[in-house]
């Protein structure tokens, strides 16, 4: 059971609330995100009076939400989430949204062809990685720190919207006033400390799968960022691992329609991850406008031959352009 204060409670009220459920023989944990003081009660031997604990002073809503899962679940909000970024809406019952771009920033030069060649293809939102997670740490991690200032400079020039990856809370807070969409990546999804910083922050959040993780996990980590406050988060499927090698990942588009029986986030698929090559990219992301994804991010380069990293998955600029349309055409037809 949820107790969830209002906004505007005072410490008194709060501290109040505590003391009525621990009297009456619950254990009780708060969330100390930056939103609304919520209350998660367990245990007990009997029930909760819940008509009094809703007459007290500063309480919103209880609500019993059976699943481990909280704030994301349906149970708790029916009604779908639409989360705006930059002129994007992404969510049901809005148009699908495509994410394309590189994996990673590499220069000004390479950010902006790209950037144009996605823009000509009818795009709103570009990707790009600036502090790149890689396996190897000989691997190219991204412009980092010196990057940061290309956003600014790719929006002035075209106009798009920007998603890119926060790796921890530093890069989080740099990263934060220029981006339109934070991602926390595969690798991240539970890093609890950034979870809590993107709560904290009110710009949306991509919150990539875990490649080992369950929808629940996925959901409990929604959970770390909706307890801060921040209802702004849209949830990707990218391929997780499984005994199978032929892909990099497999993509389990099942995720798809099964979150959105779960949850009420918006939900994307990343076919790039999920396959690891560019020649299935193009039938998965068909795939993922056919089974009701809220949108698609997709990896293309200019070169990808001569990417400085997932080269082997990126469309370039034509084979995403001839995409486009095929996509638009697939997420029509499912509607
Ligand atoms: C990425 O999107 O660039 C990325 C690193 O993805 P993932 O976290 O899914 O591996
Ligand atoms: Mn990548």
């Amino acid at each position: 059971m949820l107790i969830l204060m209002k906004s505007g409670a005072t410490p008194v009220e709060v501290e109040a609330v505590a003391r009525f459920v621990l009297e009456a023989g619950f254990r009780v944990d708060k969330s100390n995100g930056s939103g609304p003081v919520m209350f998660s009660i367990h245990g007990g031997s009997t029930e909760l009076d819940v008509k009094r604990a809703k007459g007290l002073p500063g309480v919103a809503r209880i609500a019993s939400i059976k699943t481990a899962y909280k704030l994301s679940s349906r149970e708790f909000k029916p009604a779908d989430t639409v989360v705006a970024v930059g002129n994007v809406k992404i969510g049901a019952g809005q148009k699908l949204a495509v994410i394309a771009g590189p994996c990673s920033f590499e220069s000004s030069a390479q950010a902006l062809e790209v950037a144009r060649a996605v823009k000509q293809a009818g795009v709103q939102l570009m990707r790009g990685g600036i502090y790149k997670p890689r396996t190897s740490p000989f691997s190219f991690q991204g412009l980092r720190d010196k990057g940061v200032g290309l956003l600014a400079e790719l929006k002035r020039e075209t106009g798009l919207g920007f998603v890119t990856e926060a790796v921890d809370e530093r890069s989080f807070d740099l990263l934060e006033e220029h981006a339109d969409m934070i991602q926390i990546g595969a690798r991240n999804m539970q890093n609890f400390e950034l979870l809590r910083r993107a709560g904290r922050s009110r710009k949306p959040v991509l919150l990539k799968r875990g490649m080992s993780a369950t929808l629940e996990e996925l959901l409990m980590a929604a959970d770390y960022i909706l307890a801060g406050g921040n209802e702004q988060v849209v949830l990707c499927e990218r391929g997780i691992k499984t005994f199978a090698s032929h892909t990099r990942n497999t993509l389990d588009l099942s995720a798809v329609p099964v979150i959105k029986h779960m949850s009420h986030l918006p939900v994307i698929v990343d076919p790039s991850h999920g396959t690891g090559y560019a020649r299935y990219v193009p039938a998965m992301a068909l795939a993922a406008a056919a089974c009701g994804a809220d949108g698609i991010m997709i990896e293309v380069h200019n070169d990808p031959k001569h990417a400085l990293s997932d080269g082997a998955q990126a469309l370039d600029l034509a084979a995403f352009g001839a995409l486009v349309p095929r996509i638009e055409a697939v997420a029509t037809a499912a509607r």
